[in-house]
């Protein structure tokens, strides 16, 4: 059975009357408590974590004398460190996360020399390309890398910097727009829906060139030369499957604290000689999975229905999934404080796995199917309920891997010559 046909109906199958009463009689016992989700089981540490939580941005503090510089990270003639802060394929959240430090980000430049920012401040590729090698002291990149430009710029800011930060999930895990990788057709499949199937570009371009529809192209040429646009991919790829990554900050967006702890940490090391935390470590993130951090009241009930929160009056205190509502804090690690769970919404797993899961839609899906009731002394449900239950998700290879399809086993849809 295929990952979607999971999700579909199917026919009835024939049934005794027997079966169907049995099935009716176990409907209308109460329902037992079930076992704990698979997924809420506490991940095991294998790989170093700092939890930036607590750290107000205030903390960041402008660096002192120069006590010591430690070579190789840049040459901070002014006593201040380099920063560049970039976006590859992003929506800008993650830049806005950075700004939300309100005044802190008065103390970030009063700490840094700001040498690109395309948000907020100026700063071209040439002058990127014109620094020394490592010159850069830490760059921050955010988004996923879904074009020739998003390639060039975060290679090129590799080389140029000392420590480069992976920040927001779009960069960790692919985050939204690797949902494109769900699309067999690749990038002319997404530019021909784009371009010439969506309502209002359809409309477009009946109305305006219903003889030959236009699509960006690549390559034209104008009477001054020729211009150029990015070309798009076909796979959309994690930042640390295109460079090599000093840390990750996950969140959609990261919470402002871990970008700070890592901006102080980088100074006091600069400046101070203390130590970075080790390379590969994640920021702002614990050892255990959101419900570990979710106050909600956990009573581990069956479900039978899924419902979205609008449909139900939710219950302030008990545990959403408890609720029927899909959850994926089973399958994700904590560090937001809970966020969403806390007013009233489903996680949907912006934070990506725990460092013990490297599939999170499948660990969502495994906690998710240990609250049916289908075990041998309470058959409430059999496969066809189950199925029944299951359709009603709408998009679930959307609702799983929302977040984290650059980094699935999936991997990508793949279009077959001559169909799906
Ligand atoms: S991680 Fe979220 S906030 Fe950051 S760029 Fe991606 S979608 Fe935007
Ligand atoms: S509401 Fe979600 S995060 Fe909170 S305990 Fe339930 S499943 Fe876990
Ligand atoms: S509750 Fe889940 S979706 Fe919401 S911010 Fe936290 S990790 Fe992200």
């Amino acid at each position: 059975m295929g990952f979607l046909d999971m999700f579909k109906k199917k026919p009835k199958a024939d049934k005794s009357a027997k079966n169907t009463a049995d099935k009716a009689a176990a409907k209308a016992a109460p329902v037992k408590s079930a076992a704990k989700p698979a997924g809420a089981a506490c991940a095991s540490k294998t790989a170093a974590t700092v939890e930036a939580s607590k750290l107000p941005f205030s903390d960041l503090v402008v660096p002192g004398p120069l006590v010591s510089y430690k070579q190789g990270f840049g040459t901070p003639p002014n006593g201040k460190i380099k920063l560049a802060i970039y976006w590859a394929a992003a929506c800008g959240g993650c830049d806005v996360s950075i700004l939300d430090s309100n005044d802190g980000v008065l103390t970030v430049g009063d700490m840094a020399d700001i040498v690109m920012w395309p948000i907020a401040a100026d700063g071209k590729e040439k002058d990127i390309a014109a620094m020394n090698d490592g010159e850069i002291t830490v760059s921050i990149i955010s988004g996923a890398v879904r074009n020739t430009e998003n390639e060039h710029m975060v290679k090129l800011l590799r080389k140029k910097s000392a420590i480069v930060v992976c920040y927001g999930t779009c960069a960790c895990f692919g985050g939204s727009p690797a949902l494109a990788n769900l699309v067999g057709g690749g990038k002319d499949e997404i530019l021909d829906y784009v371009y010439r199937k969506t309502p209002s570009t359809a409309n477009f371009q009946a109305d305006y060139h219903s003889d030959s529809a236009v699509v960006p192209q690549n390559k034209v040429d104008v009477a001054d030369g020729e211009l150029t646009l990015p070309v798009l991919y076909d796979t959309v790829k994690t930042l640390d499957q295109v460079i090599d990554v000093d840390y990750f900050v996950p969140g959609c967006p990261p919470l402002q604290e871990s970008i700070s702890y890592l901006l102080k940490a980088v100074a006091d090391f600069v400046y101070g000689g203390v130590a970075l935390p080790p390379k590969g470590t994640t920021v702002g993130v614990v050892t255990r999975t959101l419900c570990d951090q979710c106050s909600r009241r956990k009573e581990f009930r069956r479900i039978t229905k899924i419902v979205e929160p609008h449909e139900i009056d939710v219950d302030p205190d008990l545990c959403l999934m408890d609720q029927g509502i899909l959850c994926l804090g089973p399958a994700t690690v904590g560090g937001c404080n809970a966020k969403c769970t806390s007013v009233g919404q489903p996680c949907r797993g912006c934070y990506g796995p725990t460092t013990a899961v490297q599939e999170q839609g499948a660990s969502a899906l495994t906690a998710i199917a240990s609250l049916f009731p289908v075990i041998d002394d309470d058959p409430t449900c059999g496969e066809d309920e189950i199925i029944d239950i299951m359709s009603t998700i709408k998009d679930p290879l959307g609702y799983f891997y929302a977040y984290t399809m650059g980094k699935s086993l999936i991997k990508r849809s793949v279009t077959e010559k001559g169909g799906k």
